[in-house]
């Protein structure tokens, strides 16, 4: 599904490479076609008078700045999963290297906050009352599926544990390796 990139860093950097004059009249939209790569695509609307007669010059400089303008780029995604703990549901995104990924989005059914879980994280059913509740406790104590390595350079990482017994043990364990709440 194609969708709008907000506060895109490409119309950003397009600007700072004076390829386009104005950060407002541009948009950015990604079209995600198929698993293994995006469409990435800047435009602005063309403003052709329907009326105005073009001579074939006229109209080959006006499609020449189309073209310009409109730049695509193909680069491989990877999946973010995001989930809000208040409607116990998942939901994912695509990203690419080029863009920042956020620490959350908005969720589309509550609009509440819905956290980024990172690459691997597998969400519980909805009615699987005590898997969330042992997600939010490993949120609470900083905990949001982040990799835990033991030692740098280790490709093998912890895993996450199962139930809420477990995570309670697991939280103290491994606190040294816990997000900081702002
Ligand atoms: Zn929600």
């Amino acid at each position: 599904m194609p969708y709008q990139v907000k506060k895109s860093k490409w119309i950003e950097e397009l600007k700072n490479l004076d390829v386009i004059d104005s950060l407002d009249e541009y948009k950015h939209y990604r079209l995600c076609f198929n698993a293994c790569a995006v469409l990435d695509v800047v435009f602005k609307k063309l403003e052709i008078e329907p009326y105005q007669k073009l001579t074939a010059d006229r109209l080959r400089r006006r499609l020449k700045l189309a073209l310009y303008v409109l730049r695509v780029s193909m680069s491989t995604p990877y999946d973010m999963a995001f989930a809000c703990l208040e409607c116990q549901r998942s939901f994912k995104r695509q990203f690419d290297l080029l863009e920042a990924c956020p620490e959350s989005l908005k969720c589309p059914r509550c609009g509440g906050e819905a956290l980024n879980f990172g690459r691997h994280f597998k969400a519980p059913r909805k009615t699987a009352k005590r898997q969330w509740d042992k997600i939010r406790f490993l949120v609470k104590h900083g905990f949001r599926f982040q990799k835990i390595r033991l030692a740098s350079g280790r490709q093998d990482s912890v895993a996450y544990p199962e139930t809420l017994e477990e995570a309670r043990e697991f939280i103290v364990k491994f606190k040294d390796y816990a997000i900081k709440s702002k």
